[in-house]
């Protein structure tokens, strides 16, 4: 029987765990702070924000959040992150994604002070994972690795293929996966839309890990027998539905169930794990800014 992975129970079990961290914190009088910061109208980025900003109510984590209008200049999004990474009731800040077009996406990122970067992007972070010594592991893949490790999948002298490359999903899920460390220890192929026959490479996979933003890239045909699939994409297609689309995944997942041994659902798979993993690096941000240990 194919196990598939249910990432919301998932979720609500390390919810629980960081709610005792919390708890902790509030004992000796320190409350998680998360700063968002929003600087589009676009609908989906609204959604993600308010959906970050009601998680850490319901943990009792701190949100304060600010919204700038698209037309503003670029300056004042830097002002703002220069006074959330001065505050000291501030641990974590996240400037959503995407900003517009007159604003330098790089220079947001490095404007975020490395110790408040709870999205793991800034440069030093990200060196810090290529070097093997991570702060703050980005949220999408670290979620990965924590549905991996529910699922008891070891990545340890697996074939593991990441289908993308991006700076958000699939550069640092490479990264993970080659690390010498617990839920890494993988020999992992990254694929991308230059790769040559693509389902020659996930065939060979033990694991594959869709992030293409690509409908049902991937189906049966492209996993081998006994694989784990895990679907990172998310993805509108219009149907016959209410609001006239429904959302899938980058992999056929009926398909692909046949194959699989262990198998990822969207939604309800990954997508839950990313708030959490958030979470996550916010009250690790505030345990190690105000230096009270807690046991994440
Ligand atoms: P990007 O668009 O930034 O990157 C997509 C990557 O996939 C690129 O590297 C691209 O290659 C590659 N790719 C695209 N088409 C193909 C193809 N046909 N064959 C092989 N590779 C292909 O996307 P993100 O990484 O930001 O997101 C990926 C998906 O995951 C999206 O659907 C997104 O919505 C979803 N997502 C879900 C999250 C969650 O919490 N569930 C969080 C983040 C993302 P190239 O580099 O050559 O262009």
């Amino acid at each position: 029987m194919t196990h598939v992975v249910d990432g919301n129970a998932v979720a609500n079990r390390i919810r629980d765990d960081l709610r005792n961290c919390v708890d902790a914190l509030e004992d000796e009088g320190v409350t998680p702070g998360l700063a968002t910061v929003l600087m589009s109208e676009d609908a989906a980025s609204e959604t993600y924000v308010s959906m970050k900003q009601r998680a850490c109510e319901d943990l009792g984590i701190e949100g304060i959040h600010r919204e700038l209008d698209p037309d503003a200049p670029a300056d004042e999004l830097l002002e703002i992150v220069a006074a959330m990474n001065e505050d000291p009731d501030v641990h974590g800040v996240l400037v959503q994604m995407p900003v517009p077009d007159h604003v330098d996406r790089a220079a947001v990122l490095r404007s975020v002070d490395p110790r408040k970067d709870v999205d793991g992007f800034h440069p030093e972070n990200v060196g810090r994972l290529v070097a093997g010594n991570p702060r703050f592991k980005p949220c999408t893949p670290h979620g990965i690795q924590k549905l991996l490790e529910a699922a008891d999948v070891d990545t340890e002298g697996k074939h593991a293929v990441v289908v993308g490359r991006s700076d958000i999903v699939g550069k640092p899920m490479a990264n993970l996966l080659i690390q010498k460390a617990p839920g890494g220890n993988a020999t992992t192929t990254v694929c991308h839309s230059r790769t040559a026959d693509l389902g020659a490479k996930t065939r060979e996979a033990d694991i594959v890990i869709a992030a293409a933003g690509y409908p049902e890239l991937i189906d049966g045909s492209m996993i081998d027998e006994g694989a784990t699939v895990i679907d990172v994409g998310v993805n509108r297609v219009d149907a016959d539905t209410e609001k006239g689309y429904e959302l899938v995944g980058d992999v056929e997942f009926e398909s692909a169930k046949e194959k699989a041994d262990v198998i990822t659902p969207v939604p309800g798979g990954v997508g839950p794990m990313t708030i959490a993993m958030l979470l996550y690096n916010t009250v690790a941000a505030a345990s190690n800014q105000a230096d009270v240990p807690v046991e994440l």
